[in-house]
């Protein structure tokens, strides 16, 4: 996963009234703010400086341009003079791409001994910047606003935020969904507007017979193999039964067969994210439980019993989260200890869990699976270091989709889960487990989610901002009746504002 092919294309706005010599001015400060932000080390993707627009035709020709490249991921836009608005309402009535309108200003520091009118004509964000604000807001444009000089941390922190949500949405334009059979029978959630979806979110999803797959596990050359499962004694603790001349050493080539053909599947139709249902696996001898992990780990999206949502989303935050600390991960809220001091919740899956969020060599591990009636499937089993998290939904309510996002906080189990066969986390919910589950619960959050230990809300309301998401947060400051109250004033507002 690697998202240092993407740029971000930094506009500065201007007119023509000030004059030859303003304008290089205004260019050489652009050029000067551009190359050290793209210097500090602080920007996931590059920025990359455009000459300023003075013209409504200018302003057109970059939003066009922005549109049609297939490594811009949006605009940020800055007016260090005045840029009278209506000249970008044509450009802006085109650009499909996102935007960051930065309010900053060239210099920090107001010389106050020595400014002239030269100097206030000059450094004129401070209204430039309302002018343009109000064109955006009059248009209704999505937009996220950055206030702050151009250098400071928090300023750069939101445009790395912005970046990365950018990067996920520009991979889900065009991106590709498969699922290996169809949902888990009469499971609601996990349903959904696939062609809704297509529209508003930019990706395709597809189903595929599973014996489509089972060609392509069956084509895997023993030689490929051999390899992958050496691959494997290398990279886990691999339990005896599985080690070379284990009695279950068999097992572990399946997965290895079913991992290489899974791998040569997607690569090959250049899918992003794929599901799996234990309900069809026609010709697979085993629940994919190990090859998931992996591909996961890869950067493939990944959601469980045909949970094509889930996929998507679990891709859009392996994207977002490409190059960070901390693991990024298909889950389910799975078991809760009601602890009455501090309640908590046990995250897991039947199988899948990424072991980018493990937090100690992954071992390598066989167990029966209680449902689906297939042979025991290998899996790999680890514990989440402890840290803040969040855990993230995506549900179809018919009229619209809606996000939630609650914030939690991992912890370590009170006792080794000596006898659990899967990758598990425990986390406590931000406020609490009760106002958390609650407010997930009326908000109608799947059970399945996308967990980051890499991400934070930030990322997640930008991504919602760019794809239209009614996103709704759980976190410190959540009261169970605001949030309900949110619900209904969120259900009116997006009947709305169709009208607006
Ligand atoms: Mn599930």
């Amino acid at each position: 996963m690697d998202i240092k092919t993407f740029e971000a294309w930094f506009v500065t706005g201007s007119q023509h009234l000030y004059g030859e010599e303003v304008l290089q001015k205004v260019a050489g400060h652009a050029r000067e703010m551009v190359s050290w932000m793209d210097g500090s080390g602080r920007l996931p993707v590059r920025i990359v400086f455009k000459p300023v627009v003075t013209t409504p035709e200018a302003i057109t020709a970059v939003c066009q341009e922005a549109n049609l490249s297939p490594t811009c991921i949006g605009l940020v836009t800055w007016m260090h003079t005045f840029s009278p608005a209506k000249m970008w309402i044509a450009g802006l009535n085109l650009l499909r791409k996102p935007q960051l309108h930065l309010h900053t200003q060239f210099n920090r520091d107001l010389p106050w001994s020595e400014i002239d009118m030269d100097f206030m004509n000059l450094n004129q964000s401070a209204h430039g910047d309302r002018e343009y604000g109000f064109i955006n807001s009059r248009m209704r444009l999505k937009r996220k606003v950055v206030v702050g000089f151009w250098q400071d941390e928090d300023v750069l922190e939101q445009m790395a935020a912005w970046m990365r949500a950018a990067s996920a949405w520009q991979d889900a334009q065009g991106a590709r969904v498969a699922r290996f059979g169809d949902n888990m029978r009469e499971v609601a959630v996990t349903e959904g507007d696939k062609v809704e979806a297509q529209i508003r979110l930019g990706y395709s999803v597809n189903g595929y017979g599973v014996g489509d797959l089972v060609k392509y596990v069956s084509d895997v050359p023993e030689k490929a193999v051999d390899r992958l499962v050496e691959a494997y004694d290398e990279e886990y603790l691999v339990a005896d039964s599985l080690r070379p001349g284990g009695a279950q050493r068999g097992a572990l080539r399946e997965a290895a067969r079913i991992e290489l053909g899974m791998r040569a599947f997607l690569e090959e139709g250049h899918f992003k994210a794929f599901t799996t249902t234990f309900e069809d696996l026609h010709g697979l001898s085993q629940l994919p439980g190990l090859a998931v992990q992996r591909l996961m780990a890869d950067g493939f999206g990944f959601g469980a019993e045909g949970d094509w949502k889930t996929a998507a989303l679990v891709r859009a935050m392996k994207v977002m989260s490409a190059g960070l600390a901390g693991g990024t991960s298909f889950m389910e809220d799975y078991t809760y200890d009601w602890d009455p001091e501090c309640p908590k919740a046990l995250g897991a899956h039947m199988l899948e869990v990424c072991p980018s969020t493990a937090s100690q060599k992954p071992s390598l591990e066989i167990h029966p699976l209680s449902i689906g009636g297939k042979a025991d499937p290998v899996r790999l089993v680890f514990s989440v270091p402890s840290g803040p998290a969040i855990n993230v939904t995506l549900v179809d309510m018919g009229s619209r989709f809606r996000m939630i996002v609650n914030e939690v906080d991992v912890v370590q189990p009170e006792k080794p889960l000596a006898r659990l066969p899967v990758a598990s986390a425990v986390w406590v919910p931000r406020p609490n487990l009760k106002t958390a589950a609650k407010c997930w619960i009326l908000g109608g959050g799947a059970h399945h989610t996308g967990f980051s230990q890499a991400l934070t809300r930030e990322h997640l309301l930008d991504f919602a901002e760019m794809a239209g998401l009614e996103c709704l947060v759980i976190g410190s400051d959540t009261r169970p009746d605001d949030f309900a109250q949110a619900l209904r004033w969120n259900d009116l507002y997006y009947y709305l504002s169709k009208g607006l």
